[in-house]
Formats: C-alpha cells, structure tokens, sequence
C-alpha cells in the first residue's frame, strides 16, 4: 500500500499553511478595495470548455489536462486554470445583461496540470487572480497589471519585473502567422518534437520554446511587431505610457506569448529572481482575450487579467526571508490543580468570545510542563489560576518577553487584553501604511 502524496502533490500544513493564509490574506484585501468580487466556481468543468477556451493547440489540452469520463459517461477535466470557469459563470448568470462593466472577479484555488514535477512546478497548485471583463481600455489594462504589481510589492517583493508584450488584433496575428510559419518551416526538421508539433497546432508558442538550438532559430524569425496592425501598436504604446506614468518597472519581451489560446492584445507576466534562490519561473502572468466572452455564448465583449501560482510566490519569499508564518496566541492558561480545569475552559471560552486566542493545559497541573508548552505554541501571555486567584476572582498574567507579572481581576481582564495588545494591532496598521506609500 503506498501512503505517500501522490506525486506533483503537496500537503502545506500548520506553519506553513499560515504562510500561505497570510499571503492570500494581503492579496484578497487588495482585490476587495480595487472592487473585484469573489468568484468560487467548480473544480470539475466540462472538458470542452478548456478544449475551446485554453485551445486544441495549446500545451495544457494536448498533454496536461487530468480529463476522465464520470459514471453518467460526461467528459469531465479537473480545471487547469480558473479564467474559462469565471468567464463561463459571469456567461451563465448573464452578469453583463445586469451590471455595469467591467464585471470584476477574483478568485482563488486548486489547478491541475500533469506537468513533469520540478522547482515551481506542481501538479496540483493553487493560484489567485483576477478577470476584469467588459471594459475594454488601456486605463482597464493598466488598473489589473497594477493591481498584481502592487500586491506582489505589498506582500515585500523589493523589486518586481514586469515582462511584458503584445500579440496583436486578429488580423495581425493571422498575418504574423503566416510568415512564421513560412519561416520555421525550413528549420523544424533539426527543432524538438514539441515545436515539430506546435507548428501544426500552435506556431506562436515555438518563440518561448526553452530549447537552446531552438532559440538560436527563433532570434532571426519574423518579429511580430513589425506585423503589428496601427490600432494594436497605438493600444500597445498607450498602455506602456501609463505603466511608465505609474512608476511599473517593466521590459519587454517579444518571445513572451504565454500558453493560452484565448490571449489577443497585451501579455505579461511578473517575475522576481532572487540573488542565491532558484528560478522557479513566472510568480504569475495574464493576458487581455478578446473573443472569450464571446466563444463562451456571451456578449462581444474583451477581459483581462492575471493569475498568480501561489506556490511559487510562497517559495520566493521563504527564499528571501519574506515568508511569515509564526503561529502564535494571545495567552496560554495553567491551571495550578486538577480542580481548576473546569476554571480554565470557562476562561478560554470568555476569551475566544471576547476575541483573543488562547489555549489552555487541562492535561496536567504541572507549572513548569506548562509553562514549557506555553512558549511552545509562542503565547504572549500566560494566565495562571491557583488558589488565591479563586478566592479573589482573578488571575495572575504573566507576560512571557518582559516576565513581568500582576495580578489582573477577571473582571477587568477583557479591558488587560485590550490594552496590552492594542500595540501589537497599532504595530501591524502602522505596517500596513508603511507599505502602501
Ligand atoms: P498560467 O495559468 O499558465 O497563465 O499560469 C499563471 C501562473 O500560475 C504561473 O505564472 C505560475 O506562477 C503558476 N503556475 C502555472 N503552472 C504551474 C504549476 N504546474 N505549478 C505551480 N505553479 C504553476
């Protein structure tokens, strides 16, 4: 019997699960107060919805998708990605016949993608992202690459690249197209059978093909900007001003062309390496889709947005020393005799009901074994209840950085707590502001 993750899969549990909440803690706050909504859609999905979506040709469908028939015979995959569920569900509950445009979502889970297990590689990952849909603008382009941005900054990242491109309208990939793959086609016999593959399905991938000989091909290809219909450059060259306007660090990077169909317009992805760290790839990328609302069965409408792999994004910042993830409680209760366990809970429950986080030892009434534990599970305070604090209905709290002790009448404890944390709350708004000047 083989009990082990099955591979590509991770558990993250206890500290690190902490990390992870308090990171997806920052980004949902920043998605609220720029007006996105929660969107939680399924994990399965009809699989056509990806085949038409991601597209045919694109990587995830022809090799990566986890797709398996259901007992009602459905042709069912566990979503690789989440925009074509959100886009899908803003579709079916015909979100854009009733609300102002853009229809703002974020959303945040589980993918799945059979992918050759690696650094920042999963086969089970969870992203976070945003759709912006119906508004169709270089001001909209901008507010969803900065939202990523500032968010990747408010989680501590110094100094985020933005790597970004365009790939044109319809038209002016069609044309592109063409002259690639008149191009490619005298080198794809001495080119990786992956590229071999994507010149039938999918020509515009080759250019971020990451094998050496293939690059060297790739350098003298035809160059989509100069395909580029006038309308595309001018969208392009007005939403690079407005980055450049709101201080976005960004380059841009001509083979970048991401690996979903849908894309039309402006791609980019956000990417951090750190000086000792491994690169574990793109934290997150997006794109603008011009037809997705649409093949969808909704209005003629175009989106953007992004997606960030959460377990990269974690990754980088335990490499930078950036990842928080101290589990600690507010006070740790002792009670000094059996007979005063009871005691103890009823204190708990008060304090949990009251807001402050606590635990107890109900296990025995040794002082030094729980004094032990109380520094174990990183309490502040600890609360200790013996025979006089009975008889005086108070406790002793000890502070567990200072030592510093007193006695504190139950009665006025709430008020103790309150203000002997209220600095630690004061600390982590001043924090907050900090970061977002
Ligand atoms: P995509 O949905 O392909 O646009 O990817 C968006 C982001 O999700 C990437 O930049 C990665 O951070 C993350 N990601 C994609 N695939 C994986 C994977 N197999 N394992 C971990 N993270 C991933």
């Amino acid at each position: 019997m083989d009990y082990s993750v099955v591979k590509g899969t991770h558990d993250i549990i206890q500290s690190e699960a902490e990390g992870y909440s308090n990171i997806e803690n920052i980004l949902i706050f920043n998605a609220k107060i720029a007006g996105f909504n929660e969107f939680r859609t399924p994990i399965i999905e009809n699989s056509s919805l990806f085949v038409r979506s991601v597209g045919e040709g694109s990587d995830i469908v022809r090799k990566e998708m986890y797709t398996f028939k259901d007992k009602g015979d459905r042709d069912i995959t566990l979503r690789p990605e989440m925009t074509a569920g959100v886009v899908r569900a803003m579709v079916n509950s015909k979100l854009f016949a009733q609300q102002d445009y853009p229809v703002k979502a974020y959303y945040i889970g589980p993918n799945f993608r059979y992918e050759r297990p690696q650094a920042g590689r999963y086969r089970q990952f969870q992203q976070f992202g945003v759709e912006s849909v119906g508004a169709d603008s270089a001001i909209r382009d901008a507010e969803v690459i900065l939202l990523g941005y500032n968010s990747l900054k408010m989680l501590g990242f110094s100094k985020i690249v933005l790597k970004i491109n365009t790939l044109g309208d319809f038209e002016s990939r069609i044309k592109y197209k063409t002259a690639l793959v008149d191009y490619l086609s005298n080198h794809i016999d001495i080119m990786c059978d992956d590229c071999k593959e994507r010149l039938k399905l999918n020509p515009l991938r080759i250019l971020d093909c990451k094998v050496e000989n293939d690059q060297k091909i790739v350098k003298d290809a035809p160059k989509l900007h100069d395909f580029l219909s006038n309308s595309s450059k001018s969208r392009f060259d007005e939403l690079l001003e407005i980055l450049k306007a709101q201080n976005v660090e960004f380059v841009i990077d001509e083979s970048l062309v991401r690996g979903l169909d849908y894309y039309t317009g402006v791609v980019f992805e956000y990417s951090f390496t750190s000086i000792n760290g491994v690169d574990v790839g793109a934290l997150g990328g997006g794109g603008h889709y011009g037809n997705l609302v649409k093949e969808l069965g909704g209005p003629e409408l175009e989106g953007i947005g992004f997606a960030f792999g959460l377990e990269r994004v974690a990754s980088v910042l335990k490499d930078e020393n950036l990842f928080k993830n101290e589990i600690s409680i507010d006070a740790f209760i002792i009670p000094l005799d059996k007979k005063y366990f009871e005691k103890a809970l009823t204190l708990a429950s008060f304090l949990r009901v009251n807001g402050y986080s606590c635990e107890m030892n109900v296990e025995s009434a040794n002082i030094n074994a729980s004094f032990k534990k109380a520094l174990r599970r990183n309490a502040k305070f600890a609360i200790i209840i013996g025979e006089n604090e009975i008889k005086n209905d108070s406790v002793q709290v000890k502070n567990l950085s200072t030592k510093g002790q007193e006695e504190v009448l139950l009665s006025n404890l709430v008020e103790f707590f309150d203000r002997s944390l209220e600095d630690d709350h004061d600390h982590c708004c001043e924090e907050n502001e900090e970061i977002e000047k």
